[in-house]
């Protein structure tokens, strides 16, 4: 019923029907940590992955599976799996790859919390991550070692904005053997497919524009089915050696191109427990109905803001992508318009000006999110990226002068009269 229809009926569609015994039309809240089993040997065929079905909470159930579907879909994935939050995403798809002493290369370019995730708890793991320069991808080429198992980028950087060659960068990871690895966060399914550009997997924290109202944290990854892993069994053990615990099975030759999403279960939720709770999954339902109709808005009042500041005499520079000059990657990844995070900073800068302006602001809220109904706004050098050097932060895009905004889907008028308030007092 669902073939060949368009982007904005997946997304009120896409993993849904009405509830076959009480014909609730919305997607019940499942809250259930088990499932009855019909008799002994459904439940050992269950726990030995010889049929697929529910067990228990932790690994799957059905108001999550409608989200992992629905999510699946709008990226042109073959399978989702939700987690409890982007991070959760993050570690998991990166511990399906990874034994102590492997690598990923990332761009330098990323949220600061996942630079932290990369920089310190990996290490704990014995994962070692190596960055390149993402606007300048054949940099990529230099850090490739014999332990590189996969390439990490935003197709969109928070905090800057900046757009990322996704073709470019998945063809230089396949020249290589590598899978790419796309956290469409701040783009969103609805602005850019990375799948399409050649991305192997893509992850969400679907805390920001998927849920869209700054309620509930989650995460999802999503597996195009395209990286052919049981073609380099020496490379991805963990993907294709038998697993002693599901009777020496191998996901590869098990589960053919589901194995890196049946892994992601069997092995991450089942081991790590980051699973997504059935009531976020429930309300991050309710937004991604509306995320088509929520993202044209934020693209336009967001191009607008952008466009006001850089005419603003206090401002000397605002990063969104219209002012950037990248036309080549605006014509290939901006079609539907942007996302509304973006930074600016004022000309002579100094901090007491960005925390006067931060203060002064009255419909912004200051807080530490992106992609909320709400315009918000946050001084990324002291809060978000505030664990890294200062070097660190500017390679981040995150120097001492910035100021992130995140614009909402309020009226435009009263974002730029509050903007103009605020800047009048710095
Ligand atoms: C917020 C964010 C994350 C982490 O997601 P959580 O849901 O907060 O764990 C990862 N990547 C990007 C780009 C983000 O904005």
């Amino acid at each position: 019923m669902l073939e060949n229809v368009s982007f904005e009926t997946l997304l009120v569609h896409a993993g849904a029907q009405a509830d076959s015994i009480t014909g609730a039309r919305q997607t019940p809240i499942f809250a259930t940590s088990s499932y009855q089993f019909k008799n002994s040997e459904h439940a050992a065929n269950l726990f030995a992955l010889k049929e697929f079905g529910y067990i228990y909470s932790r690994l799957h159930n059905p108001t999550v599976a409608v989200l992992e579907q629905r999510l699946a879909a709008l990226e042109g994935g073959i399978f989702g799996v939700a987690t409890a939050s982007g991070h959760a995403a993050q570690l998991l798809a990166l511990f399906n790859l990874l034994e102590p002493n492997d690598e990923i290369i990332a761009a330098r370019k990323l949220y600061g919390g996942t630079l932290n995730q990369f920089n310190s708890s990996f290490k704990q793991f014995g994962w070692q991550v190596r960055y390149f320069d993402e606007s300048d991808p054949q940099t990529l080429l230099n850090v490739i070692t014999t332990k590189t198992k996969a390439i990490f980028i935003e197709s969109v950087t928070n905090p800057q904005g900046n757009l990322v060659d996704i073709e470019l960068i998945a063809s230089l990871a396949h020249q290589n053997h590598l899978p790419l690895i796309v956290d469409n966060t701040v783009a969103t399914p609805y602005l850019i497919n990375p799948i399409q550009f050649g991305a192997d997997i893509v992850i969400h924290s679907t805390t920001k524009f998927l849920t869209g109202n700054g309620s509930v944290l989650g995460g999802v990854i999503i597996d195009s089915g395209n990286f052919d892993f049981s073609a380099y069994p020496d490379k991805y053990p963990l993907l294709n050696a038998p697993v002693p615990s599901y009777n020496h099975i191998s996901f590869t030759k098990t589960f053919g191109k589901l194995a890196f999403s049946v892994r992601a279960i069997a092995v991450g939720l089942r081991d790590l427990g980051a699973q997504q709770s059935p009531f976020h999954a429930f309300i991050t339902l309710q937004g991604v109905e509306t995320l088509a109709l929520r993202m044209r808005k934020h693209s336009e009042n967001g191009i607008q803001v952008a466009q006001w500041l850089a005419n603003h005499p206090k401002i000397a520079s605002v990063s969104h992508p219209v002012l950037q000059g990248s036309n080549a990657l605006i014509n290939k990844y901006a079609k539907k318009g942007f996302s509304s995070v973006f930074t600016f900073n004022f000309k002579n800068s100094t901090l007491e000006q960005g925390v006067k302006f931060v203060e002064s602001l009255q419909l912004f809220s200051h807080l530490a999110n992106i992609g909320d109904t709400r315009s918000l706004v946050i001084h990324p050098a002291s809060t978000t990226h505030s664990q890294l050097s200062v070097e660190d932060k500017i390679k981040a895009g995150a120097g001492p002068d910035l100021i992130r905004l995140s614009i909402g889907i309020e009226d435009i008028q009263d974002i730029l009269k509050d903007l103009e308030q605020a800047l009048a007092l710095v």
